[in-house]
């Protein structure tokens, strides 16, 4: 809950910002160099870039100029932990790599934790303001991205080179989709079979001619198996076969499990008796 009301109040602080003016990226995902990289928020306007890294990290923050160090006190007991503007600065570079990958024009690209927790208190040594510049609480957010926009206010990028950065940074999002399972240590095995009444969640509902009939609600539902089958899709695998689905949905009927099928209009691959059904693409709903 901490990290959910931390974050909320970070939406807020950036929704002060103009929009004509600023692109707000969140949780963008980018391949570099074989690996990904995920930023918390990006900032893009006409004459920088900003990156942001949120933290919600509860007890003291303590920033040591010797050796980049940073510590966590909380109850007393006082760890070491990443030193989060160190993790800043190198999102910061990878993705001035990745967009003079893509032939963007070059942009100043400036990088922020953010500590989005209230009661968090942060202190540093003297001497260390290379590390400490690059720190902020939330609410003080909008007067730091102002002070950046002070320093760097030649326009590097036209409207229509915004615009081609921006779909070029959602076309290449490729959001992560963690096994989820394996996360939890269970098998699909493990998984109830069947469909779930939309309204009151039993297991399983009944398929009486084409009609799912809830026998606890009454509920009837033509549609009731598309979220069964999306939850498959992101639990199990990311494609399905007819054989699979009536498993799944508890049917018999090969004509049915079809018919399913078709009416979502899924990708396939494969001749009639092994047609295999895919996961539609990201970008369509
Ligand atoms: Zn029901």
């Amino acid at each position: 809950m901490a990290g959910y009301r931390g974050e909320k109040s970070l939406v807020f602080h950036l929704s002060m910002l103009p929009d004509e003016k600023y692109y707000i990226f969140h949780g963008i995902r980018l391949l570099y160099q074989g690996y990904y990289f995920q930023i918390d928020y990006l900032i893009l306007c006409s004459a920088f870039a900003l990156v942001l890294e949120v933290k919600n990290i509860s007890g003291e923050l303590k920033f040591e100029k010797d050796f980049n160090q940073t510590t966590c006190k909380k109850n007393g007991n006082e760890e070491r932990i990443k030193n989060p503007v160190l993790q800043a600065k190198l999102q910061a570079k990878k993705l001035k790599g990745w967009l003079k990958e893509h032939n963007c024009t070059a942009i100043p690209i400036h990088y922020l934790v953010v500590n989005s927790n209230e009661k968090t208190t942060i202190t540093s040594s003297s001497g260390n303001e290379q590390i400490t510049r690059h720190i902020c609480n939330s609410e003080d957010l909008i007067d730091k991205i102002d002070q950046i926009a002070n320093f760097n206010k030649e326009e590097k990028l036209d409207s229509k080179e915004m615009k081609r950065i921006k779909r070029l940074l959602l076309a290449k999002h490729t959001p992560e989709n963690p096994d989820i399972l394996k996360q939890f240590n269970l098998s699909p095995l493990e998984l109830l079979s069947g469909v779930k009444c939309p309204i009151c969640s039993y297991v399983p509902i009944n398929l009486h001619y084409g009609t799912w009939c809830c026998p606890k609600c009454k509920l009837k539902s033509k549609t009731a198996h598309i979220p069964t089958i999306n939850d498959y899709f992101l639990l199990v695998k990311p494609s399905i076969t007819n054989a699979e689905l009536r498993e799944l949905l508890q049917i018999g009927s090969t004509s049915i499990a079809s018919k399913f099928l078709t009416s979502m209009n899924l990708p396939f691959t494969g001749t009639y008796r092994n047609r295999v059904y895919h996961h539609p693409p990201k970008n369509q709903k």
